[in-house]
């Protein structure tokens, strides 16, 4: 018996949610004393997964499965769990693993707990914690049923390599026409920007930006790094801008390698969803904003003169590094 993890990829590469399921799982087989099993689904190079504990890697290389199809892929990884006697699968909480997840567990007759927020609290009784009511209180679930599946909540639990050889093996699940009856034909993208989730880089503002018309150097900065941007809490009540962007308590929690908080101060709600980013760097002209407690580098400044310097920097060592 080992422990399953779907693992989500895009034009055959993983994304971040699929090394943090892989972290989690690593941490739950070890509370288990078993292993961890990968399975993916025209997805990059297996040994990127094994970085982050993987310990096998089915892959699985079909054409028919190129675009997500809830059924077909519930129905793949039905088979992956039962061909490893899987007990636990865990999946992240991204819309697509939503959707395939209650399909997974009616496949499996397992019980489904989503939005975990931590390793379970025990083991027997398995309980999970997860965020309730759009985050604003969590609850503890107990699954009793043999198989448990575990829709783990993104930038929950932060990547955690534990280096693993993981071995590759090719599967080849039986799919019927069934499994097509509803196809993805075309997908045109309402935007090329990274998105916060899987974000390595997240350029943050703050209410110290003072309205919206001055979010241009905050998505100049985030063009020139690669980096999705982001917002506190109130500058999307405010509409300057879209509330997917909100990150903290009651938003988007963020687990990046890099978080470049710009007019924040830092309250203890927005700490609490940026807190497993890697590196914090705080651009405040507040020498006393509590964010520079939990910076590891900060810019006593002004936005206005700051951000813009440090976008021709940025930009001149590009250019020099090209
Ligand atoms: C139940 C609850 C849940 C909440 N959830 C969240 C949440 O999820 N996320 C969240 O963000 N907040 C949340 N909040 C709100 C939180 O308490 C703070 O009010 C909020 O984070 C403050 O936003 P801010 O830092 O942008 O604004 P402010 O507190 O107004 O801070 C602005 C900062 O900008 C600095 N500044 C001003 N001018 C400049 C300049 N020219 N250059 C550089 N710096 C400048 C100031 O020194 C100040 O530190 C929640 C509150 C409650 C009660």
């Amino acid at each position: 018996m080992s422990i399953l993890v779907y693992t989500e990829s895009e034009g055959g590469k993983f994304k971040k949610a699929a090394f943090e399921v892989v972290s989690y799982a690593k941490e739950v087989a070890a509370m288990l004393s078993t292993t961890v099993t990968a399975v993916s689904i025209n997805g990059g190079d297996s040994s990127e997964l094994g970085a982050y504990g993987a310990d096998k890697v089915l892959e699985v290389n079909n054409d028919k499965l190129s675009t997500f199809n809830a059924k077909a892929y519930a129905d793949a990884i039905k088979q992956a769990a039962e061909k490893e006697a899987a007990k636990v699968v865990v999946l992240s909480s991204s819309a697509d693993s939503k959707f395939l997840a209650p399909l997974l567990a009616v496949n499996l007759n397992a019980g489904y707990a989503s939005n975990v927020v931590t390793l379970p609290e025990s083991a027997s009784p398995f309980k999970v914690k997860r965020t309730a009511f759009t985050n604003k209180a969590f609850n503890i679930t107990e699954i009793s049923t043999d198989v448990k599946i575990i829709g783990l909540s993104n930038n929950a639990f932060g990547l955690k390599e534990n280096s693993a050889a993981a071995t590759a093996e090719a599967f080849e699940p039986i799919l019927s026409d069934e499994d097509f009856g509803v196809n993805v034909t075309s997908i045109d993208r309402a935007t090329d920007k990274v998105s916060i989730a899987d974000a390595e880089i997240v350029v943050s503002g703050g209410r110290g930006l003072k309205g919206p018309e001055n979010w241009g150097m905050i998505e100049e900065l985030a063009d020139v790094l690669g980096a999705a941007t982001a917002c506190s809490k109130p500058v999307s009540d405010m509409g300057w801008r879209p509330h997917a962007e909100h990150v903290g308590q009651t938003g988007k929690p963020v687990a990046s390698n890099l978080y470049i908080a710009i007019g924040v101060s830092g309250a203890i709600q927005h700490l609490a969803g940026i807190n497993a980013s890697k590196v914090k760097v705080v651009i405040n002209n507040d020498a006393e904003a509590p964010f520079f407690k939990a910076a590891d580098y900060g810019i006593v400044g002004d936005a206005f003169e700051v951000v813009p310097k440090l976008i021709e920097k940025l930009k001149e060592f590009k250019s020099n590094n090209a």
